[in-house]
């Protein structure tokens, strides 16, 4: 299948009629683009040509009835915008061509000094619209790049950086002439992930492999963010590693709502203390522990006395107050291994991790006489309340939850049984 014949629309600016006609007749003899040539013989032409038409290139003779030399590139690049310019000069002198190359042209062609060396004319054309369509093709994917949310950084094989988009700025806070030339961990690392977290990170990217994670990073004004971060090595053609694209989101609030999110679930909103579901997965896992030591726990169930009776007296607000008040002495006494919670209604629960009958009964009594001791004053008068306690063993030969859980229950049953006010064990 042969390719689609190519129309290439070519403005020709020549003063010379002989010159003009060789290479209208070079391009019409070419047979694998086609070309459509218009010609001018001036700047002033040029621009009217513009003005009319479109053209997808210049051929650009220097020396014009209207303009001379280098200055004739310049103004032809003001009129054609970014059309790619190839000059036409009789000069074979290569400083020359350079300067013309600086002034704005593409590229450039020296006419034989027979006048009709056209040889390598369609072969300097060919790779000028090709180069261009190239440069136009990374200028926009540059554009995307530097319009992308998230920050996209590449470095060289060391980890030095070359070049960052704004969003890169935007997160780290860093200005360009501060990133580049510099490394990510100059940069941005917290300390807050260990050695072995980048050892990882780099035996997977120095065995060319694709590294994605989430990383706590820090910003120049001293803040952490959290941030998705993947790296892609890139390899070249003798499968050497020559670059590294990190592309990085900012997950701070996402983190920040999961966290709440995290602590919503787990937490009781009036008291702040463990819910039921928290409570009863460490109650799980502390079951787990025990089954695999010689350890022992304690389970606390706690319930106030009479609460009903505060709640119709002096109504359900200070009955809230009550328990949370209750509460309160919970965490303070509370070492940071034990869990306590409020499984629901005026029901609490105290775990003591490794803590043995003797322990938890100085701890249940110092939870009782604390309680006895908490006053809250209403209109109608101090209220004052106590608590009943069942206490039941978590033993490697009784590891398990919701066993220990009903122990401690009839416990309490007991107490309340007794008179309330009491500690009684399972
Ligand atoms: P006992 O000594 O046998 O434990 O008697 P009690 O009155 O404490 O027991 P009961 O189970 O009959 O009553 C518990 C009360 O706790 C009933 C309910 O109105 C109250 N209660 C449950 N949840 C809350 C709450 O969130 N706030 C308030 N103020 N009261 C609550
Ligand atoms: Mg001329
Ligand atoms: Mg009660």
């Amino acid at each position: 299948m042969s390719e689609p014949v190519q129309s290439i629309r070519v403005l020709l600016v020549e003063d010379e009629a002989g010159d003009a006609y060789l290479v209208k007749k070079t391009l019409k003899e070419t047979r694998e683009i086609q070309f459509e040539v218009t010609w001018v013989e001036s700047l002033k032409a040029t621009k009217e040509a513009f003005n009319a038409a479109s053209f997808d290139l210049l051929l650009l003779d220097l020396s014009l009835p209207d303009s001379e030399g280098l200055q004739t590139v310049e103004i032809a690049r003001q009129i054609c915008g970014e059309i790619p310019i190839v000059i036409l000069t009789g000069r074979c002198d290569t400083d020359f061509a350079l300067s013309a190359l600086k002034a704005g042209a593409n590229d450039y062609m020296i006419k034989g000094d027979c006048g009709c060396c056209f040889d390598g004319l369609i072969r300097v054309i060919r790779y000028t619209l090709l180069r261009a369509e190239m440069e136009a093709h990374n200028k926009l994917l540059v554009a995307a790049l530097n319009a992308a949310a998230n920050g996209i950084v590449i470095t060289d094989s060391n980890a030095v950086i070359k070049w960052v988009n704004p969003a890169f700025s935007r997160l780290t806070g860093y200005e360009l002439d501060e990133i580049i030339g510099s490394k990510p961990s100059e940069l941005v690392k917290s300390n807050i992930q260990n050695k072995e977290f980048y050892q990882k990170m780099w035996d997977r990217l120095l065995a060319k492999r694709h590294w994605r994670g989430e990383i706590i990073n820090k910003r120049k004004n001293g803040s952490l963010y959290h941030e998705e971060l993947s790296i892609s090595p890139v390899e070249n053609a003798r499968g050497e590693i020559i670059n590294f694209i990190g592309v990085k989101q900012d997950i701070t609030e996402r983190k920040a709502l999961e966290n709440m999110l995290h602590k919503l679930a787990n937490t009781d909103s009036l008291t702040g203390l463990f819910n039921r579901r928290a409570f009863l997965e460490r109650l799980a896992i502390e079951s787990e522990r025990i089954l695999r030591s010689n350890d022992c726990a304690t389970l606390l169930m706690l319930d106030l006395d009479f609460f009903k009776r505060i709640n119709d007296t002096y109504g359900h607000a200070i009955g809230d107050e009550a328990l949370k008040e209750f509460a309160n002495i919970m965490k303070k006494q509370s070492r940071g291994i034990d869990i306590p919670a409020r499984l629901g209604g005026e029901e609490f629960v105290i775990l003591l991790p490794s803590t043995n009958r003797n322990d938890a009964t100085i701890m249940a009594e110092r939870l009782r006489t604390q309680v006895s001791e908490i006053v809250i004053a209403t209109p109608k008068g101090d209220v004052q309340f106590t608590v009943s306690i069942g206490a039941a063993l978590l033993t490697k030969e009784n590891a398990n939850g919701e066993i220990t859980l009903n122990h401690a229950d009839t416990a309490l049953y007991a107490a309340k049984e007794s008179g309330r006010n009491k500690i009684c064990w399972f």
